[in-house]
């Protein structure tokens, strides 16, 4: 994902840009659909350059509990400033920030973006709240018909009474 440097004066509006997850960079996300969908406004400000918009895209997801991958839709909100590369450092914590070179013809999202959605994963994604997981024991989800846990209790119990024997 690029932008043209002279599309930066330019700006533009609610403009849909279609980005195959191929041009991000890898971050270990497992893409559910090719094309994740931008929608992108810039503003040019008095220093910088500003874009906003949201990406949506599926991405999978582990669950912790089951190990199930599902998918997932996300919607993240972008919000980034652009400075030229000979501003001073910036510091902001509301914002990301990227620096683009004058000399290059392009300003690079590739990054930012791979990093925004990398971000958006859940530390403990779940498949569903209610998930019980997988049972230590059969190894089938708890939620389909395993019976193991009443045995469970039951068979720590019987060793107990092995050992007073
Ligand atoms: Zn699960
Ligand atoms: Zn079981």
């Amino acid at each position: 994902m690029k932008l043209k440097v002279s599309e930066l004066y330019l700006g533009f509006q609610n403009k849909v840009f279609e980005i195959s997850s191929k041009n991000l960079a890898d971050r270990g996300i497992v893409y559910k659909k090719e094309i994740i969908i931008a929608k992108l406004s810039l503003i040019k400000e008095k220093n910088c350059f500003c874009l906003n918009g949201n990406l949506e895209t599926t991405v999978e997801y582990d669950c912790v509990r089951c190990l199930k991958k599902n998918p997932n839709k996300i919607n993240i909100p972008i919000n980034i400033l652009i400075f030229e590369k000979t501003m001073e450092h910036q510091t902001r914590n509301d914002r990301e920030i990227i620096y683009f070179n004058k000399s290059n013809d392009y300003v690079n999202l590739k990054s930012i973006f791979s990093d925004l959605i990398a971000l958006a994963e859940p530390i403990q994604p779940l498949c569903d709240k209610k998930c019980t997981g997988l049972c230590p024991t059969c190894g089938i989800e708890k939620t389909n018909s395993c019976n193991c846990n009443k045995r469970t209790v039951f068979t720590a119990w019987d060793k107990l009474k092995d050992l007073q024997i």
